[in-house]
């Protein structure tokens, strides 16, 4: 019913018009506050736009003091929701299981993404998250190593083994969310992380955005290249609602355009300016301006933009309802793509 209602709305007022008028009446305010409490991660995944960042920003982290702070007054701003994850892995944070509970105690629904790596340290945190998205790629021990380079299997594997053990996923929105590309064996995938999660969000692997003299650049790594699935990049009807649903706050206190924007270059002021100004921030703004008039040069190039062809589409789907079919695991592959 919702995505019919949707379709009618398109047809009749257009994207720009429909992103107007649905984030006046939903993002007035937004929900959703996203922390980047460290800058450091554990990983050197190939398909990660910290591949493209500048050196200065890959390590570093949010002081604890700064931290609480800021979600005190999120939530004196009225935001509901923490996503703490934008360039980084939140659980090498020192302070990562007191700030998911003091988050929890003030009353946010908690949403994490780790690869996995720390969960025994993390573990006292972990119960008070209420979403955890759960970062591996690859179907057996050799292509998780490639993907997720230089964890080690067998200590994740084994890790999620000790996540199960304490935390039921039951009690816990917990899911995988895989970027696919044209060599992931999904079979293996799903009989391999299926008993960790409740569900594995199929999407397609997609170029990293960089920023490139004052635009959203897409990049491909050339070391996983031919992995990729071939895309195009589309020439119309442009949404996308990360500048009006989310403030992004990056670890240095900078904020940022989306989750994407990974080296907080944009003129979209600092936390200490507060919230009610970072919303009336010119750029942001402008950004808005953008999409109600669906023409676009700051995210022109952004890999949000760039889609699979048909034929690819309606394969992965027929694919996806056959494994599901074969039952191999208790958790489901969800393929929901919106062109
Ligand atoms: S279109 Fe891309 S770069 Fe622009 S705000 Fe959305 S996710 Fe970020």
């Amino acid at each position: 019913m919702k995505a019919f209602l949707k379709k009618i709305l398109l047809k009749v007022f257009g994207y720009g018009k429909y992103i107007q008028i649905y984030s006046f009446i939903k993002y007035r305010k937004p929900k959703v506050l996203r922390l980047d409490i460290a800058a450091t991660c554990n990983a050197q995944c190939p398909m990660c736009p910290r591949e493209h960042m500048e050196k200065s920003r890959l390590v570093g982290k949010m002081p604890l003091d700064q931290i609480k702070k800021i979600l005190i007054d999120g939530k004196k701003f009225g935001f509901q929701t923490l996503k703490v994850y934008i360039t980084s892995e939140p659980t090498v944070h020192p302070d990562f299981n007191f700030i998911m509970k003091f988050s929890k105690q003030l009353g946010y629904i908690n949403h994490v993404s780790t690869n996995a790596s720390l969960i025994p340290r993390a573990l006292e945190g972990l119960k008070y998250v209420d979403n955890l998205q759960i970062s591996v790629e690859g179907w057996d021990k050799e292509s998780y190593e490639k993907f997720r380079y230089p964890l080690n299997f067998d200590k994740v594997y084994n890790n999620l083994k000790i996540l199960n053990q304490n935390i039921d996923k039951k009690n816990q929105n917990r899911y995988i969310h895989l970027p696919m590309t044209k060599n992931t064996d999904l079979r293996k995938f799903l009989k391999l992380w299926g008993e960790f999660v409740n569900f594995i969000k199929v999407d397609y692997m997609q170029p990293a955005n960089l920023f490139s003299k004052g635009i959203m650049k897409s990049e491909y790594n050339p070391k996983i290249k031919d992995e990729y699935y071939n895309f195009t990049r589309k020439e119309k009807d442009f949404a996308c609602f990360d500048p009006f649903a989310e403030i992004v706050v990056a670890y240095d206190g900078k904020i940022m355009l989306c989750c994407l924007d990974f080296n907080a270059k944009y003129n979209l002021g600092n936390i200490n300016d507060g919230f009610e100004e970072i919303l009336n921030n010119r750029f942001r703004k402008t950004m808005k301006k953008q999409f109600y008039n669906q023409k676009l040069s700051t995210c022109r190039d952004c890999s949000m933009f760039y889609v699979p062809s048909k034929e690819v589409l309606q394969n992965t789907y027929f694919l996806i309802n056959q494994i599901n079919k074969e039952k191999i695991s208790d958790a489901k592959l969800l393929f929901r793509y919106i062109q």
